[in-house]
């Protein structure tokens, strides 16, 4: 059974030759859904070998440009390729808006349905979809802007046990969607800042990687992995560093990289600052630039 995410950008607000906006595909035993559509993620989709036609369910996390500004060019190269079927699209509301306006001033004829899924709750864990293959619901973020993390759960099969995914981005530092995100296997947090820069992270709500690893600890998530790292960072391990002495199992996203969802269940939960034996290896759950496809 295969459940992994694909990186298709790992950067934040302003994107680098290495480093796209944020851009995901998560793939839950054959069924996909792009998280995040930031600038370029169609041309990233053809990279990483992703079919444009296999997105059929997009979740925004919010309206900042660096996570939807990818969306009209994708809706668009979607219906010029031929697209007939629906797209789902849930995103904070304001999005049907921010589309209908964009594809209407640029005389934009899409020949399928898109379906907007408008997101107002503050409180709770909403359900949002349920198939044969997975469970998706959204919960709030703390972000200057209505933002919203997104817990993916495998539907079990036979004996094994479920396995959960959750992605946060973009958010200050809180506990109150902890609740939601206990125990999930892999927990994709945002990481914008190393700790020299944590007065920016708290005034612009982002996190910091020791405040990534600190939620993770606290979630009792099996393994971390960052994402949507400033651009001032050429190099990342630094960030990586500062999560691993606190969260060992910690990976650094990279725009490309397949990263496995596996069954951590079994597995304690590290304590906020012990320094186990695995911090040196970065989590091992990932490959960089595996053929997905
Ligand atoms: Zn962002
Ligand atoms: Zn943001």
């Amino acid at each position: 059974m295969n459940f992994y995410t694909t990186i298709l950008g790992s950067g934040a607000a302003l994107p680098t030759t290495t480093r796209h906006c944020s851009a995901q595909v998560v793939n839950v035993n054959g069924f996909r859904l792009l998280l995040d559509c930031g600038e370029n993620t169609q041309t990233q989709l053809r990279v990483f070998r992703q079919r444009l036609q296999s997105i059929n369910h997009i979740f925004i996390t919010h309206l900042h440009g660096d996570h939807f500004f990818g969306l009209p060019g994708l809706i668009s190269s979607q219906h010029l390729c031929g697209r007939k079927d629906p797209v789902d699209i849930f995103a904070p509301a304001g999005i049907a808006r921010a589309m209908n306006l964009l594809l209407e001033v640029s005389g934009s004829h899409i020949g399928f349905e898109i379906r907007y899924h408008e997101l107002v709750h503050s409180e709770g864990c909403l359900p949002l979809l349920e198939n044969d293959r997975c469970r998706v619901s959204a919960f709030a973020l703390d972000h200057s802007v209505p933002a919203y993390g997104y817990l993916i759960e495998e539907v079990s099969r036979g004996t094994n046990p479920a396995r959960r995914y959750a992605y946060c981005s973009d958010t200050g530092y809180t506990e109150a969607f902890l609740p939601f995100i206990e125990g999930v296997d892999l927990l994709c947090l945002e990481c914008t800042f190393g700790q020299a820069f944590a007065p920016i992270a708290a005034e612009k709500k982002h996190l910091t990687a020791p405040l990534a690893a600190t939620l993770a600890a606290k979630a009792a998530a099996g393994e971390l992995l960052l994402t949507h790292i400033s651009a001032r960072y050429r190099d990342p391990a630094p960030l990586l560093e500062e999560a691993s002495a606190l969260f060992p199992c910690t990976a650094m996203a990279a725009d490309g990289l397949v990263c496995e969802v596996r069954y951590t269940k079994n597995r304690p939960a590290p304590a906020v600052g012990e320094g186990l034996v695995e911090a040196a290896s970065g989590g091992g759950g990932c490959g960089e630039g595996q053929s997905v496809s």
